[in-house]
């Protein structure tokens, strides 16, 4: 085995669509390629939206896509637990080290607040640019619980990175994005610090992901510098579309995996289909 390890993280809040079977399919390749170790992990940090069932859902439909990996919830590894919710304080320590930094304050902005101050955001499913009115709070209290929890970015610093798939990107930050939420009100991760602490934790080398989280990646390289980590490789893949060219979300349910699966099709025919 070569020291490629890549990961497969999927969220448990719906059935696993076309488009997100094919990048864990890419993944799967990449890691199979690279002759390295694929990763399974449950992004389960969401409590109103995760589902234990679309967790095991998942599980089943990628194994009986063909995908295999070799640490996971269910196969265990020397990175346990694979599963998010049970990582708390792998993310505490990053959020003690961010607040210790000053990276990061506390956001005491109502819902309202936010909505009245932002315009549209950006894109279609990514946060509004925050107005940064708590900029200059400062916080040394224990717990991250009962606030926003913001990074603040170094506006018009460029965040450059050469991605595997999509070639040079380049993001500035204040421009492009805004200060970011890495740990939400009611006391849940935010996916942005999550991921980068997991990455880091799991060894990864390699994240394959889909091109919707590109600017994230942004985000992301930002934290792995206050954090002093290395950020691994960049793979972003296209997104699949439906047949009216609008980009698949779980809603689509008759795309989903497991629907074309009970109509009889094989992993074969779904494979074709991307
Ligand atoms: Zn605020």
């Amino acid at each position: 085995m070569s020291c490629y390890r890549g990961r497969i993280a999927p969220s448990p809040t719906g059935l696993m669509h076309l488009g997100h079977a094919r990048t864990f399919w890419t993944a799967y390749q990449r890691a199979c390629n690279a002759h390295g170790t694929l990763i399974f992990r449950n992004e389960d940090l969401d409590p109103q939206r995760s589902r234990r069932e679309f967790g095991e859902a998942m599980v089943e439909d990628l194994r009986w896509l063909g995908i295999k990996w070799q640490e996971g919830p269910d196969v265990g590894g020397p990175h346990a637990p694979y599963v998010q919710s049970m990582r708390r304080n792998w993310y505490l320590g990053a959020w003690r080290e961010l607040r210790d930094g000053a990276w990061i304050y506390p956001c005491t902005c109502s819902r309202k607040d936010l909505a009245e101050a932002a315009g549209a955001p950006h894109e279609q499913n990514d946060e509004p640019m925050y107005p940064g009115k708590c900029r200059g709070n400062r916080s040394q209290q224990d717990t991250p619980v009962g606030v926003n929890w913001r990074f603040r970015v170094p506006d018009g610093h460029v965040v450059r990175f050469v991605d595997g798939a999509l070639g040079p990107q380049e993001y500035v930050a204040g421009r492009d994005f805004g200060d970011f939420v890495v740990w939400r009100r009611d006391d849940v991760p935010a996916y942005q610090l999550a991921v980068v602490v997991d990455d880091v934790a799991m060894e990864i080398t390699e994240v394959v992901r889909g091109a919707d989280l590109l600017k994230s990646t942004a985000r992301q390289i930002l934290l792995f510098q206050a954090l002093g980590l290395n950020a691994p490789a960049w793979y972003h893949c296209d997104l699949v579309t439906d047949d009216e060219g609008v980009r698949l979300a779980k809603r689509h349910d008759a795309l989903s995996v497991r629907n074309m699966r009970e109509n009889g099709l094989t992993p074969e025919e779904v494979r074709n289909r991307w």
